[in-house]
Protein backbone atom coordinates (compact mmCIF):
# COMPACT_ATOMS: atom_id res chain seq x y z
CA UNK A 1 0.00 0.00 0.00
CA UNK A 2 0.94 3.43 -0.53
CA UNK A 3 3.23 5.34 -2.92
CA UNK A 4 6.70 6.12 -2.13
CA UNK A 5 7.24 8.95 -4.49
CA UNK A 6 3.87 10.86 -3.33
CA UNK A 7 5.27 11.08 0.22
CA UNK A 8 7.58 14.33 -1.30
CA UNK A 9 9.78 15.97 0.57
CA UNK A 10 8.46 19.66 0.17
CA UNK A 11 9.85 22.56 2.21
CA UNK A 12 9.65 26.10 1.94
CA UNK A 13 12.01 29.00 0.66
CA UNK A 14 11.14 32.50 0.58
CA UNK A 15 7.58 31.77 0.04
CA UNK A 16 8.26 29.62 -2.52
CA UNK A 17 7.55 26.07 -2.61
CA UNK A 18 10.16 23.20 -2.94
CA UNK A 19 10.28 19.74 -3.72
CA UNK A 20 11.99 17.09 -4.56
CA UNK A 21 9.20 14.85 -6.13
CA UNK A 22 6.95 17.15 -8.24
CA UNK A 23 3.98 14.50 -7.55
CA UNK A 24 3.33 16.36 -4.26
CA UNK A 25 0.60 16.02 -1.52
CA UNK A 26 -2.14 18.27 -1.49
CA UNK A 27 -1.92 19.35 2.02
CA UNK A 28 2.00 20.32 1.85
CA UNK A 29 0.23 22.57 -1.36
CA UNK A 30 -2.21 23.99 0.55
CA UNK A 31 -0.23 24.35 3.42
CA UNK A 32 1.99 26.73 1.65
CA UNK A 33 -0.97 28.54 -0.29
CA UNK A 34 -2.79 28.94 3.42
CA UNK A 35 0.58 30.63 4.89
CA UNK A 36 1.13 32.58 2.17
CA UNK A 37 -2.25 33.45 1.34
CA UNK A 38 -2.54 32.56 -2.47
CA UNK A 39 -5.25 29.86 -3.81
CA UNK A 40 -4.66 26.93 -5.78
CA UNK A 41 -7.06 26.20 -8.90
CA UNK A 42 -8.11 22.95 -9.05
CA UNK A 43 -8.86 22.10 -12.62
CA UNK A 44 -11.42 19.33 -13.57
CA UNK A 45 -9.52 17.27 -16.56
CA UNK A 46 -12.02 15.59 -19.33
CA UNK A 47 -9.33 14.82 -21.70
CA UNK A 48 -5.45 14.24 -22.72
CA UNK A 49 -6.23 18.03 -24.09
CA UNK A 50 -7.31 19.29 -21.03
CA UNK A 51 -4.41 18.24 -19.00
CA UNK A 52 -2.05 18.83 -21.28
CA UNK A 53 -3.25 23.04 -21.85
CA UNK A 54 -3.59 23.09 -17.67
CA UNK A 55 -0.40 22.14 -17.33
CA UNK A 56 0.98 23.96 -19.59
CA UNK A 57 -0.22 27.05 -18.01
CA UNK A 58 1.10 26.16 -14.60
CA UNK A 59 4.46 25.50 -16.08
CA UNK A 60 4.82 29.27 -17.77
CA UNK A 61 3.30 30.92 -14.61
CA UNK A 62 5.38 28.63 -12.50
CA UNK A 63 1.85 27.90 -10.55
CA UNK A 64 1.44 25.16 -8.38
CA UNK A 65 -1.57 23.54 -9.73
CA UNK A 66 -4.48 20.76 -9.00
CA UNK A 67 -5.70 18.47 -11.44
CA UNK A 68 -8.77 16.46 -10.54
CA UNK A 69 -11.66 14.34 -11.80
CA UNK A 70 -15.17 14.20 -10.16
CA UNK A 71 -16.97 11.10 -9.81
CA UNK A 72 -19.87 12.52 -11.49
CA UNK A 73 -17.55 12.68 -14.64
CA UNK A 74 -16.29 9.17 -14.62
CA UNK A 75 -18.58 8.09 -17.49
CA UNK A 76 -17.11 10.58 -20.03
CA UNK A 77 -13.53 10.08 -18.25
CA UNK A 78 -13.32 6.69 -17.25
CA UNK A 79 -10.91 6.98 -13.85
CA UNK A 80 -8.64 3.79 -14.89
CA UNK A 81 -8.12 5.13 -17.82
CA UNK A 82 -7.57 9.05 -16.37
CA UNK A 83 -5.61 7.98 -13.60
CA UNK A 84 -2.12 6.94 -15.56
CA UNK A 85 -2.69 10.15 -17.80
CA UNK A 86 -3.09 12.38 -14.82
CA UNK A 87 0.32 10.83 -12.65
CA UNK A 88 2.47 10.53 -15.65
CA UNK A 89 1.02 14.30 -16.53
CA UNK A 90 1.87 15.35 -13.48
CA UNK A 91 5.27 13.33 -12.57
CA UNK A 92 6.68 14.90 -15.85
CA UNK A 93 5.67 18.25 -14.82
CA UNK A 94 8.48 20.90 -14.21
CA UNK A 95 6.37 22.95 -11.32
CA UNK A 96 4.08 21.16 -8.42
CA UNK A 97 0.82 19.10 -9.67
CA UNK A 98 -1.71 17.85 -6.87
CA UNK A 99 -3.77 14.25 -7.97
CA UNK A 100 -7.16 14.89 -6.46
CA UNK A 101 -10.59 12.84 -6.87
CA UNK A 102 -12.84 15.64 -7.08
CA UNK A 103 -16.27 14.55 -5.08
CA UNK A 104 -15.96 11.07 -4.30
CA UNK A 105 -19.64 9.85 -3.64
CA UNK A 106 -18.87 6.84 -1.50
CA UNK A 107 -15.73 5.20 0.36
CA UNK A 108 -15.73 2.57 -2.56
CA UNK A 109 -14.44 5.34 -5.16
CA UNK A 110 -12.56 7.05 -2.49
CA UNK A 111 -10.42 4.23 -1.70
CA UNK A 112 -10.42 3.12 -5.82
CA UNK A 113 -9.08 6.14 -6.46
CA UNK A 114 -6.31 5.99 -3.66
CA UNK A 115 -5.23 2.24 -5.02
CA UNK A 116 -5.11 3.76 -8.65
CA UNK A 117 -2.41 5.98 -7.28
CA UNK A 118 -4.64 9.42 -6.27
CA UNK A 119 -2.70 11.89 -3.66
CA UNK A 120 -5.92 13.43 -2.41
CA UNK A 121 -9.71 12.57 -2.05
CA UNK A 122 -12.64 14.38 -1.57
CA UNK A 123 -15.42 12.72 0.02
CA UNK A 124 -18.65 14.41 -0.40
CA UNK A 125 -21.17 13.72 2.65
CA UNK A 126 -22.39 17.19 2.76
CA UNK A 127 -26.23 15.89 1.95
CA UNK A 128 -25.73 13.42 4.98
CA UNK A 129 -27.00 14.22 8.38
CA UNK A 130 -23.85 15.78 10.55
CA UNK A 131 -23.51 12.80 12.05
CA UNK A 132 -23.40 10.35 8.76
CA UNK A 133 -21.43 12.67 7.17
CA UNK A 134 -18.39 12.81 9.66
CA UNK A 135 -18.32 8.53 10.63
CA UNK A 136 -18.38 7.96 7.14
CA UNK A 137 -15.91 11.20 6.71
CA UNK A 138 -13.62 9.99 9.55
CA UNK A 139 -13.14 6.02 8.16
CA UNK A 140 -12.21 7.54 4.84
CA UNK A 141 -9.16 9.40 6.47
CA UNK A 142 -8.53 6.56 8.09
CA UNK A 143 -8.08 4.42 5.14
CA UNK A 144 -6.17 7.48 3.24
CA UNK A 145 -3.34 7.54 5.77
CA UNK A 146 -2.63 4.36 5.25
CA UNK A 147 -2.27 4.89 2.03
CA UNK A 148 -0.79 7.87 2.10
CA UNK A 149 -3.33 10.27 0.62
CA UNK A 150 -4.89 13.48 2.09
CA UNK A 151 -8.42 14.02 2.36
CA UNK A 152 -10.66 16.84 1.47
CA UNK A 153 -14.50 16.75 2.96
CA UNK A 154 -17.75 19.08 2.33
CA UNK A 155 -19.68 20.82 5.20
CA UNK A 156 -22.73 22.45 3.95
CA UNK A 157 -24.51 22.44 0.56
CA UNK A 158 -23.32 23.66 -2.44
CA UNK A 159 -25.94 24.46 -4.69
CA UNK A 160 -26.70 23.89 -8.26
CA UNK A 161 -26.78 26.97 -10.40
CA UNK A 162 -29.65 26.45 -12.23
CA UNK A 163 -31.96 26.00 -9.48
CA UNK A 164 -32.49 29.06 -6.68
CA UNK A 165 -33.09 26.42 -3.59
CA UNK A 166 -33.15 28.16 -0.62
CA UNK A 167 -31.91 31.50 -1.93
CA UNK A 168 -32.53 33.64 0.85
CA UNK A 169 -32.22 30.65 3.95
CA UNK A 170 -29.21 31.67 6.10
CA UNK A 171 -29.37 27.56 7.38
CA UNK A 172 -27.50 26.99 3.40
CA UNK A 173 -24.30 28.72 4.54
CA UNK A 174 -21.51 26.40 6.31
CA UNK A 175 -21.81 26.87 10.49
CA UNK A 176 -18.46 28.03 12.06
CA UNK A 177 -18.76 26.02 15.42
CA UNK A 178 -20.05 22.77 13.10
CA UNK A 179 -17.00 23.44 10.90
CA UNK A 180 -15.11 23.42 14.48
CA UNK A 181 -16.39 20.00 15.48
CA UNK A 182 -16.43 18.54 11.53
CA UNK A 183 -12.84 19.30 11.85
CA UNK A 184 -11.71 17.66 14.71
CA UNK A 185 -14.07 14.98 14.90
CA UNK A 186 -12.70 13.78 10.98
CA UNK A 187 -8.99 14.14 10.98
CA UNK A 188 -9.49 15.79 7.53
CA UNK A 189 -6.80 18.33 5.77
CA UNK A 190 -8.85 20.52 3.44
CA UNK A 191 -12.34 21.46 4.05
CA UNK A 192 -15.07 22.78 1.29
CA UNK A 193 -17.65 25.06 2.57
CA UNK A 194 -20.93 26.59 1.51
CA UNK A 195 -21.02 30.44 1.43
CA UNK A 196 -23.67 31.36 -1.47
CA UNK A 197 -20.90 29.10 -4.12
CA UNK A 198 -22.78 26.94 -7.07
CA UNK A 199 -21.65 24.89 -9.33
CA UNK A 200 -22.19 25.05 -12.87
CA UNK A 201 -23.50 27.68 -15.05
CA UNK A 202 -24.62 30.62 -13.67
CA UNK A 203 -27.77 32.80 -14.21
CA UNK A 204 -26.93 35.33 -12.01
CA UNK A 205 -23.11 36.28 -10.42
CA UNK A 206 -23.55 34.80 -6.45
CA UNK A 207 -23.29 36.57 -3.38
CA UNK A 208 -20.62 34.81 -1.60
CA UNK A 209 -21.23 35.48 2.29
CA UNK A 210 -17.28 36.49 2.98
CA UNK A 211 -18.43 37.80 6.72
CA UNK A 212 -19.26 33.78 7.20
CA UNK A 213 -16.23 32.70 5.69
CA UNK A 214 -13.87 34.88 7.45
CA UNK A 215 -14.92 33.37 11.14
CA UNK A 216 -15.09 29.84 9.81
CA UNK A 217 -11.31 30.77 8.93
CA UNK A 218 -10.80 32.74 12.19
CA UNK A 219 -12.08 29.58 14.24
CA UNK A 220 -10.54 26.66 12.26
CA UNK A 221 -7.25 27.48 10.90
CA UNK A 222 -6.99 25.39 8.28
CA UNK A 223 -7.20 25.04 4.44
CA UNK A 224 -10.46 26.45 3.05
CA UNK A 225 -11.76 25.05 -0.31
CA UNK A 226 -14.23 26.90 -2.49
CA UNK A 227 -16.34 24.71 -5.12
CA UNK A 228 -18.15 26.12 -7.86
CA UNK A 229 -15.63 28.57 -9.08
CA UNK A 230 -17.12 29.85 -12.64
CA UNK A 231 -18.84 32.98 -12.68
CA UNK A 232 -17.92 34.03 -8.72
CA UNK A 233 -16.57 38.10 -9.33
CA UNK A 234 -13.20 38.49 -9.26
CA UNK A 235 -13.63 40.52 -6.27
CA UNK A 236 -14.96 37.82 -4.36
CA UNK A 237 -12.38 35.65 -5.71
CA UNK A 238 -9.79 37.96 -3.82
CA UNK A 239 -11.44 38.14 -0.87
CA UNK A 240 -11.86 34.30 -0.62
CA UNK A 241 -8.09 33.92 -0.78
CA UNK A 242 -6.76 36.52 1.55
CA UNK A 243 -9.50 34.74 4.09
CA UNK A 244 -8.36 31.02 3.87
CA UNK A 245 -9.45 29.92 0.68
CA UNK A 246 -6.99 27.75 -0.40
CA UNK A 247 -8.11 25.39 -3.17
CA UNK A 248 -10.87 27.08 -5.20
CA UNK A 249 -12.38 24.12 -8.32
CA UNK A 250 -13.06 25.23 -11.68
CA UNK A 251 -14.90 22.81 -13.94
CA UNK A 252 -17.62 25.15 -15.85
CA UNK A 253 -15.06 27.79 -16.96
CA UNK A 254 -12.39 24.95 -18.90
CA UNK A 255 -15.65 23.44 -20.63
CA UNK A 256 -17.16 26.74 -21.49
CA UNK A 257 -13.62 27.95 -23.22
CA UNK A 258 -13.05 24.93 -25.03
CA UNK A 259 -16.73 25.24 -26.51
CA UNK A 260 -16.03 28.69 -27.29
CA UNK A 261 -13.05 27.80 -28.82
CA UNK A 262 -14.00 25.13 -31.08
CA UNK A 263 -17.44 26.90 -32.20
CA UNK A 264 -15.08 29.67 -33.41
CA UNK A 265 -12.85 27.02 -35.34
CA UNK A 266 -15.59 25.84 -36.57
CA UNK A 267 -16.78 28.86 -38.35
CA UNK A 268 -13.86 30.24 -39.60
CA UNK A 269 -12.68 27.08 -41.17
CA UNK A 270 -14.40 25.30 -43.87
CA UNK A 271 -12.38 22.01 -43.80
CA UNK A 272 -11.79 21.54 -40.27
CA UNK A 273 -8.88 18.64 -39.57
CA UNK A 274 -9.23 16.95 -36.29
CA UNK A 275 -5.72 17.44 -35.07
CA UNK A 276 -5.96 21.20 -35.22
CA UNK A 277 -9.54 21.02 -33.65
CA UNK A 278 -7.14 18.78 -30.79
CA UNK A 279 -4.81 21.90 -30.56
CA UNK A 280 -7.47 24.21 -30.09
CA UNK A 281 -8.83 22.04 -26.92
CA UNK A 282 -4.83 22.90 -25.67
CA UNK A 283 -5.12 26.01 -26.52
CA UNK A 284 -8.73 26.76 -24.38
CA UNK A 285 -7.70 25.21 -21.49
CA UNK A 286 -4.60 27.21 -21.19
CA UNK A 287 -6.02 30.10 -21.54
CA UNK A 288 -8.86 29.48 -19.04
CA UNK A 289 -6.15 27.62 -16.49
CA UNK A 290 -3.55 30.88 -16.88
CA UNK A 291 -6.64 33.32 -15.89
CA UNK A 292 -6.92 31.27 -13.34
CA UNK A 293 -3.57 31.09 -11.85
CA UNK A 294 -3.30 34.92 -11.80
CA UNK A 295 -6.62 35.52 -10.08
CA UNK A 296 -5.60 33.06 -7.76
CA UNK A 297 -2.25 35.20 -6.91
CA UNK A 298 -0.57 31.45 -7.29
CA UNK A 299 1.68 32.78 -9.81
CA UNK A 300 5.39 32.60 -9.56
CA UNK A 301 5.10 30.73 -6.51
CA UNK A 302 7.39 27.67 -7.50
ZN1 LIG B 1 -17.76 20.79 -6.11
Amino acid sequence: MGNVSRVCSAFLQNGKLNLIYMLISLKEMLKNAYTNKYAVGAFNCLSLENVIGAIKAAEELRSPIIIQLAEVQFPCAPIELMAPLYLNAAKAATVPVAVHLDHGESMETCIHAMRLGFGSVMYDGASLPFAENVRITREVVRIAKAFGVDVEAELGKVGNADNNENKKDPDIYTGVQESLLFIQRTGIDALAIAIGNKHGHYIATPQLNIARLTEIHEACEMPLVLHGGTGTSEEDFKACIHNGICKINVATAIQLGVTNHLRQYLQSNANPDYIEMKEEVVKATKEVVAYHIKLFESEGRF
